[in-house]
């Protein structure tokens, strides 16, 4: 178990049929420490991490067929873009694939919800990661009714099918739900709105979404009772304190990369056979 850590990170966010209603964003379960020593924490995992992602590329190298995908979900200003920056960016960049995904695009519109999703899945050795994703299509759409519940309905099936396809093709995939309070989420767009620095980050549609929170909080709901499997398990993330979250998602990610067991690959050459020829060279 990592340090500071009463429990292990993954066992205490674990979906575990906890009432969305009554989670606590605040919370930073868990953890023992206090922000200060989660802020540097994060820095010396993001040195575990960044080792771990690099042995993954070189074996992707190799042959192995192995990647990590892991999907971000949570309403405007949970987080999702600061886990990106703070947690992704401390790993070598040709070794991840971002990929956000927003209203579908004509094109998008023309094919079934998971089309755009299965062209942007991680190839071997990459760390995949979806900031919104297929999840998108049973919680906007379900709560505006974008297409008929019939069709809605399906999908959460639909996902586990495919879910399981990619598990089983050598992905871990690993599910984070972000929750931000109603009142820290006013906070941070307050904070969008005074700062012109962040006003490129506001979108009026944020506010009228406010609106909506407990028709989403029933869809996440039904997303966590529905989609929560072993091969793509769900993490419910408390993310008032972004510091927490931060932390909490370095953490899974250097358990899904530790449980693959990955050693440095073996030289397919000679290796004292090219130290001497580069002595002699
Ligand atoms: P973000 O808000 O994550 O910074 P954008 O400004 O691009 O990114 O917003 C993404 C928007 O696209 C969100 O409001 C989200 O609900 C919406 N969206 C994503 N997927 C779908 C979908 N399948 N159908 C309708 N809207 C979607």
């Amino acid at each position: 178990m990592a340090k500071h850590w009463a429990e292990p990170v993954t066992s205490v966010l674990r979906a575990d049929g906890q009432r969305v209603v009554d989670l606590d964003p605040s919370t930073t379960p868990g953890f023992t420490g206090d922000k200060q020593l989660g802020k540097k924490l994060l820095v010396e995992r993001g040195l575990v991490l960044s080792d771990l992602q690099e042995r993954l590329f070189a074996n992707g190298r190799t042959g192995d067929r192995r990647s990590v995908l892991l999907v971000l979900q949570g309403m405007d200003t949970a987080g999702k873009g600061g886990i990106v920056r703070h947690v992704i960016g401390s790993v070598d960049p040709q070794g991840v694939d971002h990929a956000s995904f927003g209203v579908p695009t004509e094109e998008e519109k023309q094919h079934d919800f998971l089309w755009r999703i299965r062209k942007r899945l991680p190839v071997p050795g990459q760390i995949g990661v979806f900031d919104r994703s297929h999840y998108e299509d049973v919680l906007v759409v379900r709560v505006h009714n974008l297409v008929p519940p019939s069709e809605w309905e399906k999908r959460y099936g639909l996902i586990n099918t495919f879910e399981r396809e990619v598990a089983d093709a050598g992905t871990t995939i690993i599910k984070v739900a972000m929750f931000v309070s109603l009142d820290e989420q006013k906070r941070r767009l307050r904070e969008r709105l005074e700062r012109p620095d962040k006003h490129w980050k506001f979108n009026p549609t944020d506010i009228t979404e406010r609106a909506h929170w407990p028709e989403y909080q029933k869809a996440y709901q039904v997303l966590l009772d529905r989609t929560n499997t072993d091969y793509a398990p769900w993490y419910v993330l408390p993310a008032d304190s972004k510091w927490y979250a931060r932390l909490a998602v370095t953490e899974l990610l250097i358990d899904a990369l530790t449980g693959l067991d990955l050693d440095w690959p073996k030289a397919d050459f000679d290796v004292a056979e090219q130290l001497r020829r580069l002595d002699e060279s």
